[in-house]
């Protein structure tokens, strides 16, 4: 399937964006549809469709340019009392753009941005299993590497 997204034409000089920052591996600029004031989004540079595909020392590094970008919003003249990082991996999980991204989010009381969800209490024995099935997997992981 094709990698090339808007992203990619951004990266490329090929489309405009508000770019706040760049350097070899990674790239952040302003999303054209802020759900807050200077919302911005952090791109690796090569494009990784999924997570999967995302080589994870870029994931690493998307994490580390969003701490910082966190720094400076909160510094800057952008309304920022709070952070939210978002990440869709997935169209079930929201994701439009197929380049994997960051949202890094600023936040103030009463801003609308939030995530539905409706949280429920499993027992223990719930929760051990699934964490069984998942520390299974990662087991298998490691023992094929
Ligand atoms: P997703 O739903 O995939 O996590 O988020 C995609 C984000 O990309 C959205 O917040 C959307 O506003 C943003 N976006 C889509 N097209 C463009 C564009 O051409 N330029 C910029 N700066 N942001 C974009």
């Amino acid at each position: 399937m094709n990698p090339y997204t808007i992203f990619s034409e951004i990266i490329a000089g090929q489309a405009e964006a508000s770019t706040v920052y760049e350097d070899d591996d990674v790239l952040a600029f302003m999303d054209i549809r802020p759900v807050t004031p200077g919302h911005l989004l952090v791109i690796p540079k090569v494009p990784a469709r999924s997570l999967a595909e995302l080589d994870p020392a870029l994931g690493g590094k998307l994490f580390q340019v969003g701490q910082r970008l966190a720094a400076a919003l909160r510094a800057s003249e952008v309304n920022c009392d709070g952070v939210n990082f978002f990440l869709a991996d997935g169209v079930t999980a929201g994701q439009e753009v197929f380049h994997v991204h960051l949202h890094v989010i600023p936040r103030t009381p009463g801003d609308g941005f939030g995530l539905r969800a409706r949280p429920t209490s499993p027992r223990r024995a719930d929760l051990d299993y699934l964490a069984g099935s998942i520390r299974g997997v990662l087991e298998q992981e490691a023992g094929n590497s």
